[in-house]
């Protein structure tokens, strides 16, 4: 796979999710970086994203819930580089019915190789980087080159 330089800008797009037994762990987390987050562009599921809102006035765009398809937003905005960084607070104790749309998000994220938290731990070494407010440039595979050896 040949890969092309794609920068992350200082301000950084955020999408941030919340399985339910996770939620109260998110917005926590939330509130103790809440200086650093409002600095960047904010995205969040739809139920993440409203209880964020309420509890922490911070805005955010918020997409469909996630088993309504959320998730599946967030990695489109992945692909087209309008995602640049993911807490995805996922709940390793319960079964969800849209398993299958985690494992879907985590892939994407692996394969244009941006930073992904998906525990509180890793959220605030993530958050803590001096890189958050840096530009930073990552490899990500090469789309147009890709294209063009499938189609010649
Ligand atoms: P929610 O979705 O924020 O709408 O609860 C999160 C998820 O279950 O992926």
């Amino acid at each position: 796979m040949y890969t092309k330089k794609t920068p992350i800008a200082a301000n950084k797009q955020i999408a941030l999710v919340a399985h339910d037994n996770k939620k109260a762990e998110m917005i926590t987390w939330v509130e103790y970086h809440k200086a650093e987050l409002e600095r960047h562009t904010l995205y969040a599921t739809g139920t993440t994203g409203a209880k964020i809102e309420q509890e922490t006035g911070l805005l955010i765009n918020k997409l469909l819930s996630g088993p309504m398809g959320g998730d599946q937003q967030i990695g489109a905005k992945i692909t087209e580089a309008k995602v640049d960084l993911l807490v995805f607070l996922w709940d390793p104790f319960e079964p969800l019915p849209h398993d299958p749309d985690v494992k879907a998000l985590l892939r994407i994220a692996a394969v244009w190789n941006i930073p992904v938290a998906c525990n509180r731990a890793s959220a605030d070494f993530l958050l803590t980087s001096p890189l958050m407010s840096q530009e930073y440039v990552r490899e990500t595979p090469d789309y147009e080159r890709y294209l063009s050896e499938r189609t010649s």
